[in-house]
């Protein structure tokens, strides 16, 4: 029975790289995969990029009010695809994840999500608490903060300083960045208290 994954971890884990890797050792193997990402995400626009220079085209873009499931079942008409793998797999809503549980279960087609689990203030996004809830194996990618302990928080800079107030989506600008901490680097920059209840 194929299986819905969630791999989550923190920015710069290296979840497109690896996504695209997974795309690559399932093309090696004669299978043909299919690749979605949320419209919401702007960077890249209909491609996946990997910090490492890959980049390929998306087969499909799920926009807040689409359903991926009619989308993945009008696209694998013509391509007979024996994996799903999906980037920026946060930014899904709710009833889009339990489209992808579908997907897995009824139509038997392996379903990979790669994501970030929390946001700025240590809040999950939409996408991956629902994957959290309902993916049949979840998987950390794992990366490091600057300490060098491992990093499980997304800490958002503007300027040149950390925030920890604004809008959960503030996707990479010219003004706003993001970088992975460990939790002692966070509380240390956030004044000592998660963002959540800031
Ligand atoms: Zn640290």
């Amino acid at each position: 029975m194929a299986k819905l994954y969630f791999r989550y971890g923190a920015m710069n884990s290296g979840k497109s790289t690896a996504l695209l890797q997974t795309a690559f050792n399932y093309e090696e193997r004669g299978h043909r995969v299919l690749l979605a990402k949320p419209a919401i995400d702007t960077k890249g626009a209909e491609s996946i990029s990997s910090r490492l220079g890959m980049t390929r085209e998306v087969d499909f873009l799920v926009g807040p009010d689409d359903h991926p499931r009619e989308q993945f079942l009008r696209t694998i008409v013509d391509t007979n695809a024996s994996c799903l793998l999906v980037d920026e797999a946060q930014f899904l809503t709710a009833p889009q994840v339990d489209e992808l549980f579908q997907i897995a279960v009824l139509d038997d087609v392996p379903v990979l999500c790669y994501g970030i689990r929390t946001d700025f203030q240590t809040v999950a996004f939409p996408g991956s608490r629902r994957l959290l809830e309902i993916a049949h194996a979840v998987e950390e990618l794992k990366t490091i903060c600057r300490c060098g302990r491992k990093a499980i928080f997304n800490g958002r800079v503007v300027d040149g300083v950390f925030t920890f107030d604004g809008d959960q989506v503030a996707i990479d600008g010219e003004q706003v960045t993001y970088e992975s901490l460990c939790g002692q680097c966070y509380l240390r920059e956030s004044g000592g208290r998660l963002a959540s209840h800031l």
